[in-house]
């Protein structure tokens, strides 16, 4: 296991001085070379797919099949597409043609914003830092890459691998923890993609806004699952349990808590025995069958709200400070007070929140910060868009949980407090790139827009009424009728 070594502080500022110079050096400007390091990036995981399963084991007790599921062959896939699609991504566009401009050859070029930094948190190591990495190269960026100091073996390896497959001109990881990124966010960048906490989100937010440098923040929430009775019971209780224990629930997307109608609650908590039991015949505990959580401070925190919460324990409770190991626990008639419902939980922990009605739901949600996910669990469509465009939230989900950053094409991005801007995909490449709008005008425009020139005359304004005011729909008579779903009620 390669040994973890936080980065001089006096070699940040060379770091980003050297990747400034290979900036410049223009080798990205050149598609062809961000494809090169792409495909080293690529065989940088798949070479060492092994000691990326090992360095998780080591951080984060991950079982192999978590590893692969989640980051190493999900990731190696992802990239893959970057690799398939740079090529089409970074070519100039036309802007859309316009009688008026098209002379001029609007175009949009797609440029690179410079020197970029990439700060990830400890729980998805692979996905949310190298994958942003792909798309900061596809978009023709030098890049560092600020890896969690939670992770130790995984960021130890970062460290001794990024040499050995990337040029070192362009790309660079710099270990440590806050001093380190103190200083880093002292720095200018073209554009910083923090993944964590709300709490640093602030720091980072604030140390970027100093140099005016683009931020996008991917943070965190408390994402509620909406349950209805008109639901296939035991797939919504398999699909919420795993997307819960995955990880040892240290998913930024994890469902964190249940409304229910008061009813249906212990139905549905049979159904989650039943699936436990099918999910760990050995129990949770045995080898290879459940991540631990990160940190022995992590491990406090959340077996801590499980001390302090009132709502009644009915599957799991085990905690084991040693191994840092917590059983996926189900906990009934949380109120809204409980200490459960206090933090985002990012632990195994999965409190239900009993409602009379789905609107006492609604209006809880909608009470606090919007979530980066809302799932809702029915087969009722008016139950899904009574959820849907009632509340706000990154993204909704029907019937699924965890998965969707994964999912090909979807942006992935939380909304106010749980974020602002998206990445993956194109999405990813996007955040990396500056558009650089473009004309190139022949003298002959002149001819079409002599109207600009002084003397300014009443007959140049008529001239330029006639070519650039359009003929707009006739006066509307009063607003239009509302389409069906505001004033939807179950
Ligand atoms: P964290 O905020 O503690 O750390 C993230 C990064 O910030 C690390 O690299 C760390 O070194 C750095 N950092 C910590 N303190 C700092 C400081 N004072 N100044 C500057 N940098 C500092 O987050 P974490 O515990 O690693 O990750 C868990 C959090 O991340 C959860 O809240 C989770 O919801 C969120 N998360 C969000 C997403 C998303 O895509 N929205 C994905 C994964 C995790």
């Amino acid at each position: 296991m390669s040994k973890f070594e936080f980065t001089p502080i006096e070699e940040i500022d060379k770091i980003h001085a050297e990747l400034k110079a290979g900036f410049y050096s223009g080798k990205l400007k050149d598609v062809a070379y961000r494809k090169y390091q792409i495909l080293q990036l690529l065989y940088l995981l798949k070479d060492n797919s092994k000691r990326f399963e090992e360095s998780f084991a080591s951080d984060l007790g991950r079982p192999p099949l978590e590893s692969q599921f989640f980051e190493i062959a999900s990731c190696i896939g992802e990239i893959y597409n970057y690799y398939k699609s740079v090529d089409k991504w970074a070519k100039p566009e036309r802007a859309p043609f316009s009688l008026l401009w098209f002379p001029m050859r609007p175009t949009i070029y797609k440029e690179p914003k410079g020197v970029v930094l990439i700060i990830a948190p400890f729980n998805y190591p692979i996905f949310l830092s190298l994958l942003p990495l792909a798309s900061a190269i596809a978009a023709g960026n030098t890049v560092v890459l600020k890896p969690s100091e939670s992770t130790p073996a995984t960021s130890a390896l970062f460290a001794e691998l990024f040499p050995k497959y990337l040029d070192n001109d362009l790309v660079r990881v710099v270990n440590g923890s806050v001093p380190e990124t103190t200083r880093l966010l002292e720095l200018p960048w073209g554009h910083i993609l923090y993944t964590g906490g709300g709490r640093v989100g602030r720091i980072v937010a604030t140390a970027a806004a100093k140099h005016l440098t683009p931020v996008t923040l991917e943070l965190l929430g408390k994402s509620p699952v909406f349950v209805d009775p008109k639901c296939d019971l035991k797939m919504t209780a398999r699909r919420i349990l795993w997307g819960k224990a995955a990880n040892a629930g240290q998913t930024c997307v994890a469902p964190d808590y249940i409304i229910v109608p008061r009813s249906f609650q212990d139905t549905l908590i049979k159904a989650f025995k039943e699936a436990h039991d099918e999910f760990y015949p050995d129990g949770p505990k045995a080898p290879g069958q459940m991540s631990r959580l990160v940190t022995p401070q992590a491990f406090a925190r959340v077996s801590g709200l499980l001390k302090n919460t009132k709502g009644t324990v009915v599957l799991g409770g085990e905690t084991d400070e040693a191994t840092k190991f917590i059983a996926p626990t189900v906990i009934k008639d949380v109120k809204p007070d409980d200490a459960l419902m206090s933090e985002e939980i990012f632990g195994p922990l999965l409190p239900i929140m009993p409602v009379d009605s789905i609107d006492e739901g609604i209006a809880y949600v909608n009470a606090h910060d919007h979530p980066l996910a809302i799932y809702a669990f029915t087969n009722d469509e008016q139950f899904k868009m009574k959820i849907f465009n009632s509340t706000q939230s990154g993204s909704a989900h029907v019937n699924e949980t965890i998965i969707h950053p994964g999912a090909e094409g979807l942006p992935f991005g939380g909304v106010g407090p749980s974020g602002s801007g998206y990445h993956t995909g194109k999405y990813g490449f996007d955040i990396f790139t500056h558009l650089r709008s473009s004309l190139h005008s022949p003298g002959w425009v002149d001819a079409l827009m002599s109207f600009r020139y002084p003397p300014y005359t009443a007959a140049k304004i008529k001239s330029m009424n006639r070519t650039l005011m359009p003929s707009i729909p006739a006066r509307p008579k009063g607003p239009p009728k509302l389409s069906s779903g505001v004033s939807w009620t179950k």
